[in-house]
């Protein structure tokens, strides 16, 4: 537990080092496949939305682009020329183009974000319907269990890129067009300034939207150490206290509470640093039209109506021109997010069920492994294990901690397969059966017993969702559960879970005990709790169990003395091989032997195993 805290740390430091910002860098060739995928996806379903979404954006951006055009009228007829009636025409136009602007706004921004939910929504159904299907080795990969964690977030990628597309280039990339156009309009020679004074600018904000979003992530990532930093030494206070790491500890979050205050220093003078840019430059230009204007007109006799126009028309463009310079750090954020969801969609449920499985039919529940060969990775965990669970009957399976005890339990519903040799329930190879019909005849109960958010009820009746409220009152009293249920201020309703009432070791296993009757499943997979109990809860889950044990095959990782004395047989197993295999009498009286041994060294060493 130490080791793990310390080890935070020690990324942490690392870290601070050497940033790693490059890990979610896309080239422009994974945005193009991402993109197309992205818009394959969704662009159809919604083609009405966005078409009328689009439609939107360009009225805005027409809107826009005739406030500019405007201005050369309004200029030159009512101040220049003077004439009254041409003044209520144009203020008319103004007003239109501004109503017009109004309402397009507002329907495309309610039309794309209803789009964006529903988007979101789908996406979340389509990858928690996926998760379920990946099997349970994919979720005890660290890695994948983080991105499966943090990929619901991910989902707006997906969105954003959409949005990103289709405003970027319906409303900015448009309004700048049509602005462009209308200085070109207005005074061609004018726009030459134009020409020589956008690019530099248009670079430089690149320039500083690309610094931005190294610094950001940066600054991500530190404050996320932050908290988790405060979190974990919050949950290991006891430890802190006990091995007096607090100076350590206060040295090491100071550092990085440091770190992250300066990176959020920097974001703010990176970001406003285009403030000064853009205003010198917008001051310069500005200052040099005017004067143009002013020369033409006093000089020339020109009105200035069309320099106006040019001037806004500068001016207007400004914002569009900003976003789109922001379009690319933004769509590569939005892509790297979405491209997270895709990996995980695209990824294979391992052990599909064979094209030719059966349903498993059961008659006596006799479990068979032979032969049975397993690796998690590189190093053997189970080595040619062979034994028989006879029906109807308990098999404790004993032996020092790592010895292969609970992977021997995750083969039988298939968790995994094994790397080699076979397990037969009633003479079926269980890698030619459905796991849907092996599943319906296993029922588990492990160590540390686990609750859904809902209430009592409910979590008994995952047990099978079918069940009665008579049969699960009856699951519950054979689990010596009723009592303590109807005692609680709404009986089977009470909510359990997260958020739900605080309910003792021993009464969730007896839950959890009335999860695996109401299933009544003749075969029963069982993990004894070895997490101290009180000897009250103790006979009671005893009882309990020996309920579910009742008339069932039953294969029981034993912590518990008496368990495997009563066991019909016990399977010792030592380094991944299974070294003695009988009942107790006549394994507790075999000379040298290692169950004999664990014996004598009296309860509760029959197994060293007091994890998970
Ligand atoms: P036992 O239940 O007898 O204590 P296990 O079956 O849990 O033994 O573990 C056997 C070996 O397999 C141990 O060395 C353990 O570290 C390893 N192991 C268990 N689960 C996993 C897993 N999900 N991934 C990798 N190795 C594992």
């Amino acid at each position: 537990m130490c080791r793990a805290r310390l080890t935070w740390f020690e990324t942490g430091n690392r870290f601070l080092k050497s940033p790693n910002t490059k890990k979610t860098d896309i080239d422009s060739e994974a945005i193009t496949v991402v993109l197309k995928r992205v818009i394959a996806e969704n662009g159809r379903d919604h083609v009405w939305g966005y078409s009328v979404a689009i439609f939107c954006l360009v009225v805005v951006a027409a809107s826009t682009a005739m406030m500019a055009f405007v201005m050369r009228p309004i200029v030159n007829g009512a101040f220049y020329e003077r004439r009254a009636e041409v003044m209520w025409l144009i203020c008319l136009a103004i007003f239109a183009a501004f109503i017009a602007r109004g309402f397009a706004g507002y329907f495309q921004s309610v039309i794309l974000s209803k789009i964006g939910n529903d988007i979101i929504a789908r996406y979340q159904r389509r990858l928690y319907a996926h998760l379920m299907t990946l099997s349970v080795g994919f979720f005890s990969e660290a890695r994948s269990a983080q991105i499966a964690a943090r990929v619901s977030q991910n989902v707006s990628g997906i969105r954003d890129v959409m949005n990103l597309v289709i405003t970027s280039t319906a409303r900015d990339f448009l309004s700048f067009v049509f602005l462009l156009g209308n200085m070109v309009y207005q005074d061609p020679l004018l726009s030459l300034i134009f020409f020589v004074i956008a690019p530099p600018v248009f670079l430089a904000l690149r320039h500083i939207s690309r610094r931005l979003r190294a610094v950001t992530r940066e600054a991500v990532v530190l404050n996320s150490r932050v908290l988790g930093a405060m979190q974990e030494t919050i949950q290991g206070i006891s430890i802190v206290k006990a091995f007096t790491m607090e100076p350590e500890l206060d040295r090491k979050i100071n550092k990085l509470i440091t770190a992250a205050e300066n990176r959020q220093n920097r974001i703010v003078r990176i970001s406003e640093r285009n403030g000064p840019l853009i205003e010198t430059v917008a001051g310069f230009a500005v200052a040099g039209v005017f004067a143009y204007a002013a020369y033409r007109s006093i000089y020339e006799n020109v009105p200035p109506g069309a320099v106006f126009s040019f001037i806004v028309s500068l001016l207007l463009a400004y914002d569009p021109a900003r976003r789109l310079a922001k379009l690319q750090t933004q769509l590569e954020r939005a892509v790297v997010n979405a491209r997270m969801i895709y990996e995980l969609l695209d990824m294979e449920p391992r052990q599909r069920d064979l094209p030719e499985a059966k349903a498993l039919v059961v008659t006596e529940a006799r479990i068979e492994f032979r032969g049975v060969h397993f690796a998690y990775g590189d190093d053997t965990v189970l080595d040619d294990v062979s034994f028989v669970a006879e029906g109807g009957q308990t098999t404790a399976l004993v032996g020092p901690s790592g010895a292969g005890k609970s992977t021997v339990i995750n083969l039988i519903p298939r968790f995994y397969d094994p790397k080699a040799g076979s397990i037969f329930i009633d003479g079926q190879d269980i890698s030619h059966i459905t796991k849907q019909s092996l599943r319906q005849h296993l029922a588990y109960v492990s160590q540390q017993p686990y609750l859904f958010e809902g209430s009592i009820r409910d979590n008994i009746r995952y047990g099978r969702p079918d069940a009665t409220d008579a049969e699960i009152e009856e699951a519950a009293r054979l689990a010596y559960a009723h009592d303590f249920i109807m005692a609680q201020s709404q009986g089977y309703d009470t909510p359990v879970g997260e958020n739900g009432v605080t309910l003792s070791g021993g009464q969730r296993q007896r839950l959890s005990i009335a999860r695996a009757l109401v299933r009544n499943a003749p075969i029963l997979l069982l993990d004894e709790a070895t997490s101290a109990l009180d000897t009250e809860s103790e006979a009671a889950v005893q009882k309990a169990l020996d309920e579910a044990m009742s008339g069932r095959t039953v294969v029981v990782i034993a912590h518990r003395l008496s368990t495997v004395v009563r066991a019909e047989k016990i399977i010792v197993m030592q380094n991944g091989r299974v070294v003695e295999e009988g009942n107790h009498e006549t394994l507790a009286e075999a000379d040298n032997g290692l169950y004999a041994r664990l014996n004598n060294l009296q309860r509760p060493a029959v197994s060293g195993n007091s994890r998970k």
